[in-house]
């Protein structure tokens, strides 16, 4: 048997006459950029996290670097001053990190809670200076980092929240969705996160009126009116193509999330007495949605190697933390300077989990993990 990591192809088939619609609609009216289908999914978004203003971008990565440019937390080339500061984990996808180094400000990486995986929260204090402009807390694999903690930090300490629920759509803490709690949210449509478009694709929310009015310019280069530039933007739009196939996959989203969740239920049940296992933990308050699986072992790597020879897919997410990254070593870090996320990035691996998995291929998962435990 065969279990990928990820095959999109059965969700594809399940609804490719709808899509096919929506797309043919598109180059029928041939109005590629900022259709009205752009529109449309960015009400249907809004409206599903609780926020007021959603902005289709072109990814993941530009929806932070755009939060970051309209908040105005960064620095342009005829500025003398120190590089502001913005707080981000350093068990992360490198675009978190990479943002902010691309929109002028220097990034200062804070440990992860080991349960989590999120950002500790009680380590961001002692790394506040008085250039620190921003955090941007990461909802890693599909719940929220702390946002109680991080919101009250950030009122203390007057600094912006740019929240990076890129793995997280549809994630919630006490009943609030992921991105509705900082300034801005940013959401990504890769085609591996929970909502996944057929290329790139983003998403921007928030809730302040003149926020997303500088937001809506800074996606089209600063331009308003057309040719006037009034900030440097970039060009992160979203496809129309993007917008009206994602329109279509909303629907079924909470039933995707429900699938992984089931998933998720079935792996902790089945490998519960594997004690050389830690399975990951919803901490309280939290919804999981589940966009990765991840455990942690000792014997990963003989684990990894032993599942792919089962034809098991699996994957590390992250083996290098960011603090440890070659491009980052300019700030000054070095090996042991973030323990736990040092330790986690040694001992995790992420197991399939996409909703179309069918139960004999959790089970043959589950079975090829207990056997490799016995031997
Ligand atoms: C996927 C991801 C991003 C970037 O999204 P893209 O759409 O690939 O640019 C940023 N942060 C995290 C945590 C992610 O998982």
């Amino acid at each position: 048997m065969k279990v990928p990591l990820l095959d999109l192809k059965p969700q594809y088939l399940s609804m490719e006459g709808e899509l096919k619609e929506a797309f043919a609609k598109v180059f029928d009216s041939q109005h590629f950029i900022g259709g009205p289908q752009i529109a449309e999914l960015e009400k249907i978004v809004a409206d599903y996290c609780g926020c007021k203003h959603a902005f289709g971008v072109s990814s993941g990565t530009d929806a932070i670097l755009a939060s970051l440019l309209s908040l105005g937390i960064g620095r342009s080339p005829v500025e003398n001053e120190p590089a502001p500061e913005v707080i981000v984990p350093t068990f992360t996808f490198f675009a978190t990190a990479g943002s902010v180094w691309r929109a002028g400000a220097k990034p200062v990486f804070v440990d992860i809670d080991p349960v989590s995986f999120n950002i500790n929260c009680g380590l961001i204090e002692e790394k506040i200076t008085e250039r620190t402009k921003a955090i941007i807390p990461v909802h890693l694999f599909g719940q929220c980092a702390d946002m109680y903690e991080i919101m009250e930090i950030a009122k203390k300490h007057n600094l912006k929240v740019v929240e990076d629920a890129c793995q997280s759509i549809g994630t919630m803490q006490n009943g609030k969705k992921a991105g509705a709690f900082g300034d801005a949210g940013c959401f990504s449509f890769f085609p591996s996160k929970n909502l996944g478009g057929f290329g790139d694709g983003g998403m921007v929310v928030c809730n302040d009126d003149s926020l997303a009015e500088k937001l809506r310019q800074v996606r089209n280069h600063g331009m308003e009116p057309r040719y006037y530039h009034r900030w440097v933007g970039g060009n992160f739009r979203l496809d129309s193509l993007q917008a009206a196939g994602l329109t279509v996959k909303m629907k079924y989203l909470e039933r995707w999330h429900k699938a992984r969740a089931q998933h998720a239920e079935f792996y902790a049940q089945e490998l519960k007495d594997v004690h050389e296992i830690t399975l990951p933990q919803t901490m309280a308050g939290n919804r999981h949605i589940y966009n990765q699986f991840v455990i942690l072992t000792d014997r990963r790597d003989a684990l990894m190697s032993y599942l792919r020879e089962n034809e098991i897919g699996c994957e590390i997410y992250y083996p290098v933390p960011l603090h440890l990254q070659e491009c980052f070593k300019p700030l000054g870090y070095k090996a042991g300077d973030m323990p736990v996320a040092e330790s986690i990035a040694k001992r995790c691996l992420a197991l399939p989990v996409y909703p179309d998995l069918t139960k004999e291929q959790l089970k043959y998962t589950t079975d090829t993990i207990k056997k490799f435990f016995a031997k």
